[in-house]
């Protein structure tokens, strides 16, 4: 009786030491716990990384975009697929490339019966939202709730469309998508899963600012890009006829001068759009502020504009001061997005979201600040085929974490659903990201990526159709429809992309393994029309 007793206590005993083993186990991994993760995904369009801190800024401080980077991962290659805003978010919900989602240039619209990520994740349990723009034509397909500007959307005092139906608010758009957001949170079932997509009309042109930023950059000038003065002297002539040259923005819609404090409208940037459109574009967009908004406005620009009509600059005094006028407001315009991501990263501490909520801040795609004395982005030059990208996810990303390695807007979508534990349809082309989280090198990796961009010769800035390569040390770029050239660059020695070395004949042997590897992509891909 007494070794019979012995033995059932010692049964249970190891009964309850294997028990806490297992619990424990668990506690410490949470990765094999069942709780899905929750994700915000902050987006906003234009964003360069020129233009964020962490990214090694001299022009603004983000701190709270910092933030998401210093407590979780930043990614130093990170690329979008197809530089140009509608086609990078084609791209991002489908995770397939623009041949495959339809969506090439800005004017097709997006296909929603297709498989989107938000659709997986809606279907798996998720509350799925969608709040900012859109700009994808058809309505979106996937969120339970959706709140979307019409079009590029408005500064200041926008109509929304809110799941079909369309109301006007008053207010500044940043700063009404992310109340929208915080009010979204606040209503959502906490017992359910959330995937919030809060993506941001600004930076994008025309880069109008909330009065409360004017002030930032009144009493000092920005410096100049040292690409600024580029003559594209060893370019095809893709660069040299692109209508995007600072020098080319319009006083009107650019400038945002008012017809009286200029002689003529001397701007392009267009395609067959008259100096009266673009006048009228601008005073519809000065005309929507309120009284109090518009006294705000004047009370800051009109000084500065009437000392533009005194000074009569032309040349080089006049492109630098169009240079200084469009950074400013620019980068004004970032400072509220930087606000808002502050206000949702408040909102996750203050109600115990922030261990398990992926929240990712990136850019439809980046966007020349002055480098090559250009704005806009097209082209698959580095400041527009980066975007920038951070991520914090406590339970899987160790904080301070830095990737270098090839990353694109296509890995978006595996990535989300990978971490929500959904399986990734064979159909994507992109990869999770998962496994460069830890922060190690991950050698089992892309070492290239394919790039293809269509939007010529209709549409804004004349930047014709090419489609490239891009390897940790080279670019190799060919530009085709009414031109046929190539261009190669050298990244380890000409970081800024000044020297086209496609024509040395040393270069033979390199350029015909680069387009062998840029063969192999396309055929991966399914590229190969
Ligand atoms: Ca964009």
């Amino acid at each position: 009786m007494n070794t019979s007793c012995k033995n059932l206590s010692c049964r249970n005993v190891v009964f309850i030491v294997i028990l806490v083993f297992f619990f424990g186990l668990l506690s410490c991994n949470p990765e094999k716990t069942e709780i899905k993760p929750n994700i915000l995904f902050i987006m906003s369009d234009d964003h360069a990384e020129q233009a964020i801190s962490c990214y090694g800024s001299h022009l603004i401080e983000t701190p709270n975009i910092d933030r998401i980077a210093s407590e979780g991962i930043r990614f130093n290659n990170s690329f979008v697929t197809n530089s140009i805003c509608a086609p990078s978010r084609a791209v991002l919900l489908t995770g397939k490339y623009s041949h495959l989602n339809g969506l090439r240039d800005n004017r097709d619209e997006f296909d929603g019966s297709q498989m989107t990520f938000p659709k997986l994740l809606q279907a798996a349990g998720y509350q799925t939202v969608m709040i900012g723009k859109w700009h994808l034509k058809t309505n979106p397909t996937g969120f339970d709730n959706w709140k979307i500007l019409i079009g590029q959307g408005e500064y200041y005092n926008p109509v929304f469309n809110e799941n079909g139906e369309k109301k006007q608010h008053t207010g500044y758009t940043t700063d009404l998508i992310t109340d929208m957001a915080l009010e979204s949170l606040e209503k959502r079932d906490p017992e359910k899963p959330f995937c919030m997509l809060v993506h941001h009309k600004a930076p994008h042109r025309n880069w109008m600012p909330n009065a409360k930023y004017f002030d930032a950059y009144k009493d000092h000038d920005l410096p100049l890009p040292k690409t600024f003065y580029d003559d594209y002297s060893t370019r095809s002539a893709a660069a040299r006829e692109a209508d995007m040259r600072i020098d080319d923005m319009y006083l009107s819609l650019d400038m945002k001068l008012m017809p009286d404090y200029y002689e003529k409208e001397t701007g392009t940037g267009g395609n067959a759009r008259s100096a009266e459109n673009i006048e009228q574009a601008w005073l519809n967009s000065y005309n929507r502020l309120t009284e109090d908004q518009k006294k705000a406005w004047d009370a800051f620009y009109n000084d500065i504009n009437t000392k533009f009509k005194k000074s009569k600059l032309e040349g080089k005094e006049l492109l630098e001061w169009k240079y200084q006028r469009y950074m400013k407001d620019y980068l004004r315009c970032i400072m509220s997005v930087d606000e808002s991501v502050g206000r949702l990263l408040d909102y996750l501490d203050k109600n115990g979201l922030a261990e398990n909520t992926i929240v990712v801040y990136t850019s439809d795609q980046g966007f020349y600040l002055g480098e090559h004395g250009w704005y806009d982005k097209r082209f698959m030059y580095e400041e527009s085929l980066g975007m920038p990208l951070v991520i914090r996810y406590p339970n899987i990303i160790p904080a301070g974490q830095v990737s270098d390695n090839i990353v694109l807007n296509l890995d978006f979508a595996p990535t989300f659903l990978d971490l929500a534990g959904v399986q990734v349809p064979e159909e994507m082309q992109g990869k999770s990201l998962r496994p460069l989280f830890p922060g190690k090198e991950q050698k089992d990796w892309r070492n290239s990526m394919y790039y293809h961009y269509y939007e010529y010769p209709h549409g804004w800035h004349d930047a014709k159709r090419h489609y490239g390569i891009r390897t940790e040390r080279y670019k190799l770029i060919h530009f085709y429809n009414d031109i046929d050239q190539w261009e190669l660059y050298d990244l380890l020695k000409d970081p800024d992309e000044l020297n086209n070395i496609y024509n040395e004949t040393e270069n033979r042997e390199l350029i015909d393994s680069l387009k062998n590897e840029l063969r192999e992509l396309q055929l991966q891909y399914g590229d190969t029309q």
